[in-house]
């Protein structure tokens, strides 16, 4: 994509309004803007970033058997009834609204409920059974305190995915295989490093649930980490009596803050004896369904990979997720020559498949160009100017590196052959 195309401006000013680093840097940069406080809007380069979250998320829910549906934010007040959760006393951050036809539907902040009630519709025997079913969707939540950015929306992008299982064994097995999973899902996405499997508190049907937090000052949660074992424990079910149940020593914990970037919790049959959803097995007698959910936050992932790889300059994007793998500068000082070179090197990355956002603006200092392509954090800046030419080629510079390389045109194409 051309630069000077792309409807987005960076700006200089940090946004009076944002306290945020993920969201000062994210809107500086162009990457989204705020609607009202806890909503954003993605704009292109944010929408890439954000698709490629997905598409790590979805590939990996894919393998793991996963079956995508895309479910209706409006919910019906009855489905939530049922399980007590209509109940602001209850549930204390639903958006609901009054419907003009009368009666009201609620914002979906989570759908154990609604999908619960829809799979009755189509399981009914053990032959059916187990299945996985999960949706890349908007949530709305009415909190209290929206001032993180992407990190805490009152409307944000989650990834949940539900569990149908034959009973607690068969949940079991789901259940450990989505801790790999997850693992897979944070490596990818460029955080595994920073991110440990969290023991917190469990409900009915479970001692513990487990979350999934990285390890970032700005984070809202407190947990205990043992570094050796990559194991830590939410501050909330912090005691000396679940430390010796999962064979953790009190000396080698440390405390630090962390962001929850997903969860997966057993919820047996909470769901699906309030709403009935059954199964017969193979001799004819029902039982409730045993069920377990697994939520990532997409969007605040986005925000949490700003906060913890962001440097002075701005944004440091992990390959995996940057909106473009190359950042091609052309400093032509008024060189329609070399202007029309640099097109061409844009021109035979882009046929070979490389992501190029390309800096073609003709009326933008050097400097504007090298603090913009800082800011906006691709991982491979690429210079072609006067000097680079006449050095035999162009700067090849990573942006979390400090010194740039002179390659020729040949070997940066095969370099970034994708
Ligand atoms: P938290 O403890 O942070 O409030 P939660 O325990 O309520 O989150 P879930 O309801 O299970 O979380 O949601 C699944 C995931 O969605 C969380 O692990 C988190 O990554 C993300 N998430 C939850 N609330 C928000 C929010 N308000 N804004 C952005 N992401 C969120
Ligand atoms: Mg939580």
């Amino acid at each position: 994509m051309k630069q000077s195309q792309l409807f987005t401006k960076t700006r200089h000013e940090i946004p009076t309004d944002e306290v945020a680093k993920n969201a000062q840097l994210l809107v500086r940069a162009g990457y989204i803007h705020k609607e009202v406080a806890g909503a954003y809007s993605f704009l292109p380069l944010g929408l890439r970033v954000l698709s490629k979250i997905n598409n790590i998320i979805r590939e990996e829910m894919n393998s793991a058997g996963g079956q995508e549906i895309y479910m209706t934010a409006l919910q019906n007040p009855e489905t939530w009834q049922a399980t007590g959760r209509w109940d602001d006393k209850v549930v204390d951050n639903w958006f609901k609204s009054e419907l003009k036809a009368g009666g009201q539907v609620g914002f979906g902040f989570t759908h154990e409920e609604p999908l619960t009630a829809l799979v009755k519709h189509h399981i009914s025997s053990y032959r059916d059974l187990p299945v996985f079913i999960y949706q890349i969707q908007t949530k709305f939540r009415n909190e209290m305190r929206a001032k993180s950015g992407l990190l805490r929306g009152r409307e944000f992008l989650m990834k949940d995915l539900y569990s149908f299982s034959r009973g607690e064994a068969e949940h079991q097995i789901f259940y450990d295989k989505m801790k790999e999973v997850y693992n897979r899902v944070y490596e990818r996405l460029g955080i595994g490093e920073k991110t440990f499997i969290t023991f917190s508190s469990g409900g009915s049907f479970a001692k513990f649930s487990h979350e999934f937090q990285t390890i970032m000052p700005s984070g809202e949660d407190s947990i205990y980490v043992d570094y050796d074992k990559k194991l830590a424990v939410n501050e909330e079910v912090y005691t000396d009596e679940v430390l010796s149940n999962i064979g953790l020593d009190k000396n080698k914990m440390q405390k630090v803050n962390a962001a929850e970037v997903g969860n997966i919790f057993t919820l047996g049959t909470k769901f699906s004896k309030p709403l009935d959803l059954v199964y017969t097995d193979e001799k004819g007698a029902t039982h409730p369904i045993f069920m377990g959910s697994y939520g990532i936050g997409l969007s605040r992932i986005m925000g949490v990979i700003v906060e913890l790889f962001a440097d002075d300059g701005g944004i440091v994007w992990p390959e995996s997720v940057a909106p473009f793998k190359v950042h091609l500068l052309s400093l032509d000082g008024g060189d329609d020559e070399l202007q029309k070179e640099a097109e061409e090197f844009y021109i035979s990355l882009c046929k070979r498949g490389v992501e190029v956002l390309f800096d073609d603006r003709r009326d933008i200092s050097a400097g504007e160009k090298f603090s913009d392509a800082d800011l906006i954090g691709i991982p491979w800046r690429v210079v072609m100017s006067k000097r680079s030419r006449e050095a035999g080629g162009v700067e090849v510079k990573a942006r979390n590196g400090a010194e740039s390389t002179v390659m020729s045109i040949e070997e940066v194409l095969n370099k970034f052959n994708s």
